[in-house]
């Protein structure tokens, strides 16, 4: 029995991980269950799942999620220190970070602390900090597993391989729902255009991501930073109908893939099960089913948000931070219609551009730079310099 907290239990991940437990309710036991605002939603699955405490960051939410669980046996508190205290149960054996953003940063840091195996949907927290997570995880010798879908993938296919054999990793992305769109036709999409993704079924901001092509940005850096590959060794393919979901070429020129339909319960359960691997969550991919897949390569005019991702990847430091909080900013800012599509990447650019590199030693240092960095890209989006 794994004994499991789960952290941003009410997003999308979140609740795909939950059905992974309700399928094996003889492997898992969720003992710590947290979400940021949404009490409603933490409270049925507390009530379903019975774990010992549940957390809410939102202070405000307290009191509706304790009367929602009064009489139940589950310790309800609130507060990001509550979040943080998630990690702290016992027994505990495996943290799912599924929150969303560089909130993550912060419990993904006292989940290494406490030694244990960490599942990391949470992208941002690599972005934002790889150096001084994989610093922690390397230290304590944990297991730090993709739940990611192009990282499973790629995990999966380095199984017992030397590290030496891998010559490049391939990131296949879907393209997002305007793959076919011209630069002038991005200009007018709306927020509901961007949130209909075409393959997968995601939270709101990195379905605006995907539309972007800054999620794939994004996972080239969590990329680099799990599989310790340069950046000219890490490439993305658009492949629109998302089957393969990533695949790693060798020393010898074989190129060894992951296929899967489109659906993060099966990752999410690799990460849980390995290296074991358990019943399947999904139906059998059917290969005649799906009849043809196809590939082409991204149009960095069309989505600078992807080059931005490299190019601040490459400068290291704190550029990720910068990168990721504009984004974060941004992409918040589209949803609310402040801005248009394209101005994400341009006020990205902008606020990339008003920041001088510097070296990572600490989290509090990341956690300045990206308070810093969000209020840049606000002032940028309220005075519509841009
Ligand atoms: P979501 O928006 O659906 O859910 C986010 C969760 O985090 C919610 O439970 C929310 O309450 C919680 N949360 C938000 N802000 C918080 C805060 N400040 N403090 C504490 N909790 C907070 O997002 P999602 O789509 O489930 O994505 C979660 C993470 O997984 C993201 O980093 C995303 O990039 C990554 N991911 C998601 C998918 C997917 O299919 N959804 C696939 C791959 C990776
Ligand atoms: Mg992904």
């Amino acid at each position: 029995m794994k004994n499991i907290a789960l952290l941003g239990a009410t997003g999308s991940i979140g609740c795909s991980t939950l059905e992974v437990v309700r399928n094996n309710p003889d492997k898992l036991r969720v003992r710590a269950l947290t979400a940021g605002k949404n009490w409603q939603r933490l409270a049925e699955q507390a009530l379903e799942f019975r774990p010992d405490l549940v957390a809410i960051a939102d202070k405000d939410a307290y009191g509706e999620l304790k009367n929602a669980l009064s009489g139940s046996s589950v310790r309800v508190e609130a507060g990001d220190e509550a979040v943080l205290a998630a990690v702290e149960m016992q027994p505990l054996d495996a943290v799912v970070a599924a929150i969303v953003g560089s909130a993550g940063l912060r419990p993904v840091m006292a989940a290494i602390g406490k030694g244990l195996q960490i599942c990391l949907a949470n992208k941002e927290t690599l972005v934002v900090g790889g150096s001084l997570v994989m610093q922690a995880v390397r230290r304590a010798g944990l297991d730090l597993l993709p739940v990611d879908s192009e990282h499973s993938a790629i995990f999966q296919c380095l199984q017992n391989c030397p590290a030496d054999s891998v010559h490049k990793i391939i990131i296949t992305a879907s393209g997002g729902p305007f793959r076919s769109f011209s630069r002038e036709q991005l200009a007018d999409v709306t927020p509901e255009q961007a949130l209909k993704h075409p393959n997968w079924d995601m939270g709101g901001k990195i379905t605006i991501d995907s539309a972007t092509l800054m999620n794939k940005g994004l996972e080239v850096i969590e990329a680099h930073w799990l599989f310790d590959k340069a950046y000219e060794d890490i490439e993305v393919v658009v492949h629109p109908q998302s089957i393969i979901h990533s695949l790693v070429e060798f020393s010898d020129g074989s190129v060894i893939a992951q296929l899967g339909w489109p659906d993060m319960k099966l990752p999410i359960q690799y990460a849980l099960s390995w290296p074991q691997r358990w019943s399947p969550p999904l139906p059998p991919l059917d290969l005649v089913k799906i009849g043809s897949i196809t590939f082409e390569s991204p149009d960095p005019q069309k989505f600078a948000c992807l080059a931005y991702a490299y190019e601040a990847g490459r400068a290291g430091g704190i550029m990720p931070c910068v990168l990721n909080a504009a984004n974060e900013i941004s992409v918040a800012a589209f949803l609310n219609r402040q801005i248009g599509f394209l101005e994400i990447p341009a006020i990205i650019r902008k606020t990339l551009d008003s920041f001088k590199n510097q070296e990572v030693t600490t989290v509090d240092q990341l956690l300045e730079v990206d308070a810093q960095a969000r209020e840049i890209a606000a002032a940028l989006i309220t005075e519509g310099k841009h």
